[in-house]
C-alpha cells in the first residue's frame, strides 16, 4: 500500500477518536475552527505513512486508502488534502480523553452508510440541475451541542434538495 489514507463523511458526527489512538505518526487532526468545516476528522496525505492502521480501528468504516474511496466520497480525498495546505489550522485531537460513545451496531454503520450515499448523491443530482435553473437552496450553516459533548455540524450537506 502507498497511497494516504483518507477519512471519509462517514465519520461525521460520530467522531469517537478510535483512529487517532492508532496512528503511530500523528497525523489525523480536527479543525480548530468549529463549523467552517464539517464534523469530522482528517488524515494529512503528505504525513501518512500507509500503515492503515486506521482503517480497521474506525468502527464506522468510514477510513480508505485514497485509491479505494468509494465514488460517492471522492470529495473527501480532497477535503483531507486541506490539512496540507492549511497545516496551522489542524490539531491533533484530544479525543481519547472523551467519553468514548458505544460502539456502533452492524445496522447502525449500514444505516449511516445509506444516509451520506444518498446525500452525496442528491447533491450531485442538485448541481447538475443548477447548471441551468438553481433547484436548490444553500442550508444556513450553524453547530449543535449533542448529548455526547461533541459539537454537530448542520452544514454538511450544500443543498436541500427540495424537488425529488
Ligand atoms: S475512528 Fe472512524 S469514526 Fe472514529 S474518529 Fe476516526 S474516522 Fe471518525
Ligand atoms: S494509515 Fe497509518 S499513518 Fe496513515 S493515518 Fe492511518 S494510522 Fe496514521
Amino acid at each position: 500500500m502507498s497511497e494516504p489514507f483518507v477519512i471519509t463523511r462517514l465519520c461525521r458526527d460520530c467522531v469517537d477518536g478510535a483512529c487517532v489512538e492508532v496512528c503511530p505518526v500523528d497525523c489525523i487532526y480536527e479543525h480548530s475552527r468549529g463549523g467552517e468545516l464539517p464534523n469530522q476528522l482528517f488524515i494529512n496525505p503528505e504525513e501518512c505513512v500507509y500503515c492503515g492502521a486506521c482503517e480497521p480501528a474506525c468502527p464506522w468504516e468510514a477510513i480508505y486508502a485514497a485509491d479505494h474511496v468509494p465514488e460517492a466520497f471522492h470529495d473527501d480525498v480532497e477535503l483531507n488534502a486541506v490539512t496540507a495546505a492549511r497545516p496551522t489550522e489542524f490539531s491533533v485531537p484530544v479525543l481519547r480523553l472523551r467519553a468514548r460513545p458505544a460502539h456502533p451496531t452492524a445496522e447502525q454503520v449500514a444505516e449511516n452508510r445509506r444516509k451520506w450515499e444518498s446525500s452525496s448523491r442528491d447533491a450531485r443530482a442538485a448541481a447538475v440541475g443548477s447548471a441551468e435553473t438553481p433547484k436548490c437552496t444553500p442550508l444556513v450553516s450553524g453547530t449543535a451541542n449533542t448529548s455526547n459533548g461533541i459539537i454537530h455540524d448542520t452544514a454538511v450537506q450544500s443543498c436541500d434538495a427540495r424537488e425529488q
